[in-house]
């Protein structure tokens, strides 16, 4: 049997499709392109398509025998979800609504879901446990928990279980290097920071130092892409040991400030990273760190790269690597398989 992995070509869902494949899963990938990457996904069975497109969906489905859906694809950046909440709600609610209508009609009942700490909102408790309250403060935040809220209707009402794993602030890349973070616009810190030694731009703003922190700027918590990955392979595992539907938050549950992650950069670079304070960035909450006690203990879950100095490193190998990020990397014709 496949696993389906939705937005498979993303950030996120590349080094998740790379995790699966180093598991001997069989994997196969739907992905719209909007923002991913065909390059990030060598693999045979990848198709170019929405999965608001219900009838393209149900044909994969009934050309693969899905046992599982680890759902990705959704519309990411917090900024532009204020701009476009119409595109935020299509893709994302009205996506994930297609995406279980045609789960149901082909029986296929465990689904792994990317979430979000923007669920939260801004945080009433820190570190934030999955009992908290979810009072989100922007559209991309309240999408992910209207999805959320969904998976929950539908398993009351179609017995398809759920894991929605709610991430921190995910950076870093496969060891190998062969795959890595590269969104155009970047808007995320450490591939910002990143884009100094590489010469892209003179400096990093810094957005306010007026925060009630260690040193006044934002602190949040970093998680390493493959610890990301492996946990939504133990929540397969878990599915698949017919537990019930669960909610758990992914954080290495330590914070760093953002002038913390810059002097970390600069080690790592060995560059001197001019940095300059500039307001703060609307809607950004001062800290947000996780509490992951509960997938510890339930899944099992513990990150294996919980250095910030190891998840900035392999950020920086892979844009050493590829500073072009994908367009440079590979011609089409290296790619094996065809999407259909
Ligand atoms: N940030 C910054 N300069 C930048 C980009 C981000 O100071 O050029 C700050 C941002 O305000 C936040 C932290 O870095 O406090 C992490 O931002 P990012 O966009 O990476 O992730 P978020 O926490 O918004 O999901």
């Amino acid at each position: 049997m496949s696993i389906l992995i939705t937005g498979g070509a993303g950030y996120i869902g590349s080094h998740t499709v790379r995790y699966f494949l180093e598991q001997n899963e069989d994997v196969v990938v739907i992905d719209n392109l909007q923002s991913g990457h065909r390059n990030a996904v060598n693999i045979e069975h990848f198709y170019e398509n929405d999965i608001r497109d219900q009838e393209a969906l149900d044909r994969i489905f009934k050309r693969h025998d899905i046992e599982a859906v680890i759902h990705f694809a959704a519309n990411s950046l917090v900024g532009e979800s204020m701009k476009k909440p119409f595109e935020y709600y299509h893709n994302n609610v009205y996506g994930m609504m297609c995406l279980l209508n045609v789960m149901k009609d082909n029986n296929v009942n465990k689904i792994v879901f990317s979430s979000t700490a923007a669920t939260y909102g801004e945080p009433m408790n820190i570190p934030i446990q999955e009992e908290d309250e979810t009072n989100p403060t922007n559209t991309y935040g309240e999408t992910k928990l209207a999805m959320e809220k969904m998976m929950k209707w539908f398993e009351q009402g179609y017995d398809i279980k759920y894991v929605s794993l709610r991430y921190f602030n995910a950076a870093g890349a496969h060891r190998s290097g062969a795959i890595g973070e590269d969104h155009n616009p970047e808007t995320h810190l450490i591939p910002l920071i990143l884009q100094v030694p590489l010469g892209k731009r003179d400096r990093i703003y810094m957005f306010g130092d007026d925060y009630s922190t260690i040193d006044g700027t934002c602190v949040r918590d970093y998680i390493h892409v493959m610890d990301l990955a492996s946990a939504h392979y133990l929540s397969l595992e878990y599915l698949r040991s017919n537990h019930s539907s669960n909610i758990f938050n992914l954080g290495n549950g330590n914070g760093y400030s953002v002038k913390e992650v810059i002097d970390v950069a600069r080690k790592v670079t060995n560059h001197t990273i001019p940095a300059e304070v500039k307001e703060r960035r609307a809607g950004d909450p001062a800290v947000l760190i996780a509490s992951s006690e509960k997938a510890k203990n339930v899944i099992g879950w513990s990150p294996k790269f919980d250095s910030l100095e190891k998840i900035i490193a392999d950020a920086w190998n892979w844009h050493v690597n590829n500073p072009e990020g994908y367009t440079q990397k590979f011609s089409k014709e290296s790619v094996r398989g065809a999407s259909t």
